[in-house]
């Protein structure tokens, strides 16, 4: 539907690919407290549709989520912030309640906001007619419904093609204001890359190195993000020393919450390049579909998610794609581990800290993580030529 003003290019071999540009917002005093009000009722109607979906469910059996206009009377204190930013809520909520009914146990029920709890934060979407939009970018702000030009800093600015289709504003805990400019723009598919055993690579997450390659290659977290983090729980101890409520303690939670936000971008950071760096270098990528939630049970004293393998796994699902190669995810249950990528003999479990093993069979010392590797690239692309050879057969 969207594709109807592009006629250049013809819907068969196109693909809507969306990009986000996050830009920093320097909002002024009013347009401050215009957006404290839009946090604030986005939460209440939240609540409020999530509180009457229940109540109807218990009278009706059936599931029902009023819209946002209805609740305007009882609450006119709504009609103050922009409309979109409730429309917003309410698909949310929507969303949250399929993702919830198809799969319980990745998503868990919705659950009711609190201000403390919470993100600050709330999204538009771009409404277009003809020549004008609500959401707008100018050299040096950005556009809004109510809140009208807010200051800001782009690190970057659109391609040519983009179309803005949303916004997000968000309020972090350092109290800085930051837009997440949603843009979509049709391309042409990408051809799709065959992979050869060459051209693919297995990695094996591992909790020392980030991961491990099965050509024995390791990417640790750079130096500087692991002194970050030494620092960050060095302030974690001053911190329970100190005085809850005094001068200092505030001055420190501040200090605390920026080195957190600091090292967050530094995270991100060096997760996009690494995944960028494997989407340009390889043409298959094998990662074990493992649950994340499963290994930071089993392995106690690291941090899986500050890690963040999971949001790496996903950076390099959506850039593999757009070159037209492929993420391969392997069986979660097979011991990659235990069998020998050798002879393929299964041994007994390994304990967590084994580093190396030799096969009791053909006699092959393997270090555990790059052995995994190895076997988490052959089963990889072996389940990719099985699934080549049905869709020839089809
Ligand atoms: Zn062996």
């Amino acid at each position: 539907m969207k594709k109807k003003d592009e006629p250049n290019l013809s819907a068969k071999n196109c693909v809507t690919q969306y990009n986000t540009i996050k830009v920093r917002l320097y909002p002024n005093q009013e347009q401050k407290e215009l957006f404290q009000k839009t946090f604030g009722c986005c939460r209440y109607i939240w609540n409020q549709m999530l509180a009457d979906h229940e109540r109807f469910y218990l009278e009706t059996d059936a599931h029902f989520i009023p819209t946002p206009a209805k609740y305007k009377k009882g609450a006119p204190f709504l009609k103050e912030v922009d409309h979109q930013a409730l429309t917003q809520e309410y698909n949310k909520l929507s969303q949250a309640f399929r993702n919830f009914f198809r799969n319980p146990k990745a998503f868990g029920y919705p659950n009711f906001k609190r201000k403390k709890e919470d993100r600050d934060t709330f999204s538009a979407c771009n409404q277009i007619s003809g020549n004008s939009a609500t959401i707008y970018i100018t050299k040096d702000a950005v556009r809004m419904t109510k809140a009208g030009l807010v200051k800001a800093k782009f690190p970057c600015r659109p391609r040519s093609g983009w179309k803005l289709t949303r916004i997000t504003v968000e309020r972090s805990k350092t109290g800085k204001y930051f837009g997440y400019l949603l843009f979509s723009c049709v391309v042409h598919k990408p051809k799709p890359i065959q992979p050869i055993k060459e051209r693919t690579i297995g990695l094996k997450y591992s909790l020392s190195h980030f991961y491990v390659a099965d050509n024995g290659f390791t990417a640790d977290p750079p130096l500087w993000l692991r002194r970050s983090q030494e620092k960050l729980s060095q302030m974690q101890q001053r911190l329970c020393r100190m005085k809850p409520g005094s001068n200092n303690y505030q001055e420190m939670v501040q200090k605390y919450r920026l080195l957190h936000e600091h090292i967050a971008n530094q995270r991100r950071d060096f997760l996009h390049k690494e995944s960028c760096r494997i989407a340009n270098e390889w043409d298959a990528v094998c990662v074990r579909d493992d649950s994340l939630t499963d290994i930071s049970q089993e392995l106690t004293g690291g941090d899986v998610f500050n890690s963040g393998f999971g949001r790496f796994r996903e950076m390099l699902g959506y850039k593999l794609e757009r070159r037209g190669k492929q993420l391969l995810l392997v069986d979660r249950y097979l011991p990659t581990t235990r069998i020998c990528s050798v002879c393929g003999h299964e041994t007994q479990k390994l304990a967590p800290k084994t580093k190396r093993w030799i096969c009791p069979v053909c006699g092959t010392e393997h270090e555990k993580d790059k052995n995994a590797a190895v076997n988490i690239k052959n089963q990889g692309f072996h389940q990719s030529s099985l699934n080549l050879g049905s869709s020839f057969a089809s």
